[in-house]
């Protein structure tokens, strides 16, 4: 017997639909008899069947429960995860969303629903950790795959007949390339294919890739959801039943839900997302603008930096910037030197979060690739990430200031 569907209702009240963004964030309470103001962790790994063939008791959590009402086994489901689980929907008004351990468990679920002999065409410049599973796992699984330079200009004639999917980011790491979300889909449709798409960098605060016609939206929770660098947790949201019930087998065979507790610090972490969006991206364009007119900054990337096309497409589907921009190092800057010199800025992956990071992508998030597959996807040896936090600004384009001339002595 295979994982029952567990449709799960985004709606926590009839009026859910009309709320604006940040209450839905804040509003993740639970409906229960307690008047508890957050849902309770429920860390059971198990629960006690009455009587044989059925479930306990319905939880009084809107979902996450299988067909009989109840709670069985946490693999299959747990009430404080069924709690994220509509939050994160209710935000992008999605009817299903699944919670994975990590952001990797839940891409990993996302290409679970690819058969072998099938193809997926990919955005090239694509977080490096997709890469790593596309480039170890497809190969073993007799998937096909393509990285796309430009997405942008391709004609659905272009596309193969054995597409199945295609695979986007918008913006790309860590060249904050565009690619047109309502393009790629026609594309995908055009071969029956489904367009997914990793949407961490934007949220669906910024950006609402299913109104756009995409069909499968994945999240690195880790990053501006949970936001405080402390949590790990991916989410995978689809309106479509079939691609929800292949997910959903994924989710319980595969093995990696997302814990109790960690679903508790996605749901806080979600309270606070918009106030920390907001003031991280104030952050990001000053520091953008003091980086740009740097003269040991050889070039910058945000989104729809690359051309006017991209930039036009960009504002077309987001509703902002997020907070990474990269940039390249002028020749004279000594990367080490330079990093020996910060101070709050930490010299790390990851990004979202309340800190400033910093990281070097080549040696770091794309360490995967080669010098090839990197020049490829356009990044330069030279090139830095930066991942901007709620810090006060000052702070940080001082210290910006003072490695960067650290650097070049
Ligand atoms: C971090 C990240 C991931 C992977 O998420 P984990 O939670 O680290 O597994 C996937 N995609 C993007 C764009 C990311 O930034």
């Amino acid at each position: 017997m295979g994982p029952r569907q567990q449709g799960r209702d985004a709606k926590h009240s009839e009026h859910a639909e009309t709320r604006g963004f940040a209450t839905r964030c804040v509003a993740t309470t639970p409906n229960d008899c307690t008047g508890a103001v957050v849902p309770p962790i429920y860390l059971a790994s198990t629960y006690a069947h009455p009587v044989p063939g059925s479930c306990p008791a319905p939880a009084p959590m809107p979902c996450g429960t299988n067909e009989d009402g109840g709670h069985s086994y946490q693999r299959w489901s747990n009430p404080t995860r069924a709690a994220v689980e509509v939050a994160v929907a209710s935000l992008e008004d999605a009817k299903h969303c699944y919670a994975f351990a990590t952001g990797m468990a839940a891409i990993a679920a996302v290409f679970s629903t690819i058969k072998t002999g099938q193809r997926v065409l990919l955005c090239s410049s694509i977080y490096g950790g997709t890469f790593q599973y596309i480039s170890s796992f497809f190969p073993s699984r007799g998937i096909n795959y393509d990285l796309i330079e430009d997405l942008n200009t391709l004609r659905p004639e272009q596309i193969p007949a054995d597409t199945a999917m295609i695979y986007i980011e918008s913006p790309t790491n860590p060249c904050l390339r565009i690619v047109d979300i309502e393009h790629a889909a026609d594309l995908a449709h055009s071969v029956g294919a489904v367009l997914a798409i990793d949407n961490t960098f934007q949220t669906s605060y910024l950006q609402r890739p299913l109104d756009l016609g995409a069909d499968i939206v994945a999240y690195s929770a880790t990053k501006y959801m949970a936001g405080h660098g402390d949590v790990l947790a991916g989410m995978v949201l689809m309106n479509d039943e079939h691609l929800s019930e292949q997910v959903r087998l994924a989710q319980v065979a595969l093995g990696a839900p997302l814990s109790p507790f960690d679903s508790y610090s996605v749901i806080r972490g979600l309270k606070t997302m918009v106030v920390r969006m907001d003031r991280q991206m104030e952050n990001a364009q000053i520091l953008r603008e003091f980086l740009t007119n740097h003269p040991l900054v050889e070039r910058i990337y945000f989104p729809g930096s690359t051309s006017a096309d991209e930039a036009a497409i960009h504002s077309r589907q987001s509703r902002g910037d997020g907070s990474v921009l990269s940039f390249n190092l002028a020749p004279e800057v000594d990367i080490s030197k330079m990093v020996a010199a910060l101070d709050i800025i930490g010299y790390a992956v990851s990004l979202g979060g309340v800190e400033t990071l910093i990281c070097h992508p080549a040696s770091m998030t794309h360490a995967s690739m080669n010098d090839d597959e990197l020049a490829a996807a356009g990044i330069s040896k030279r090139m830095m990430r930066l991942a901007v936090g709620i810090e006060d600004v000052n702070d940080l384009q001082k210290e910006l200031d003072r490695a960067l001339k650290a650097g070049a002595e």
